[in-house]
């Protein structure tokens, strides 16, 4: 049972259901004191598949805002959004972190509408998903770093090229102290998947979390919603503990993730 989740989605999305005040109320009938809704940042035109559309987002602003005030004595909530670094896409995304309360670094492509990090199986390409979670980091675009290890989705054996990866995502949240994300989503919902070296739910994974554990990266649990109705069951969050299990990770509970990111954005010039 968790008390604060940062990473909620909206069916604006295109691949989540229910609607916002649906969210709201189960967060709240699961015990929640603290909702974040991290909705995926949209882009414009042509922008990829399973965002919101780029003239959605005044009303999702809105509509996050109208719930904050309306359910205000009964849980927390702040306005936020999943983006990622794409260079072409910098004047928006500058956009959104001077709008959010704050931003979780979710990278799905490495460049935009470019090279799926579902469909990454390259050693160059794992390389250049970690150069781009640099660069979004470099430039104070987030607040926390969302399942990390997403890129192993279909990449197929854990070898050298992965460990230097979670080593470098590992330094980087520590050189900008950001968060990392054990994500409770997708990675755990569907099925183990067979890999070269064996079956394992693609992520979380947890060559990345021994890593995260030996450079002391605090650990923030991301449930991940894009169904109201997974607030109440603990089944996905307990199979991403299951992969962690028996490490020394730092697990953060209940952060302040507004405030951190506040002072984030002065720093680096947002606001
Ligand atoms: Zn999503
Ligand atoms: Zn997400």
């Amino acid at each position: 049972m968790i008390r604060t989740n940062w990473h909620t989605h909206t069916s604006r999305c295109g691949h989540a259901v229910g609607t916002d005040e649906e969210y709201v109320e189960t967060a709240i009938e699961a015990g929640l004191k603290t909702l974040g809704f991290s909705d995926h940042a949209p882009y414009r035109k042509p922008f990829p598949r399973q965002r919101m559309d780029f003239e959605t987002y005044p009303e999702y602003k809105e509509s996050v805002l109208a719930l904050k005030e309306k359910y205000k004595d009964r849980i927390d909530i702040h306005l936020g959004m999943e983006v990622e670094f794409y260079e072409s896409q910098w004047e928006d995304l500058k956009t959104y972190r001077k709008e959010m309360e704050y931003c979780i670094l979710g990278q799905h492509s490495v460049y935009f509408e470019e090279t799926s990090v579902y469909g990454i199986k390259d050693p160059r390409d794992l390389d250049l998903y970690t150069d781009m979670i640099e660069e979004g980091c470099r430039r104070g675009l987030c607040d926390y770093i969302a399942h990390p290890d997403v890129v192993m989705w279909a990449y197929p054996r854990i070898d050298d090229t992965v460990r230097t990866a979670a080593k470098r995502i590992a330094e980087i949240a520590n050189r900008y102290r950001l968060p990392v994300e054990l994500n409770c989503g997708s990675g755990v919902k569907y099925p183990k998947k067979q890999y070269e070296d064996g079956e394992r739910w693609a992520y979380p994974t947890r060559v990345f979390f021994e890593e995260f554990a030996r450079q002391k990266c605090p650990v923030i649990i991301g449930l991940d919603i894009h169904d109201p109705t997974l607030f109440l069951m603990d089944f996905f969050l307990d199979r991403a503990l299951s992969v962690i299990e028996g490490l020394d990770c730092i697990i953060l509970e209940d952060y302040d993730l507004v405030a951190a990111a506040a002072k984030r954005k002065k720093e680096f010039g947002f606001i």
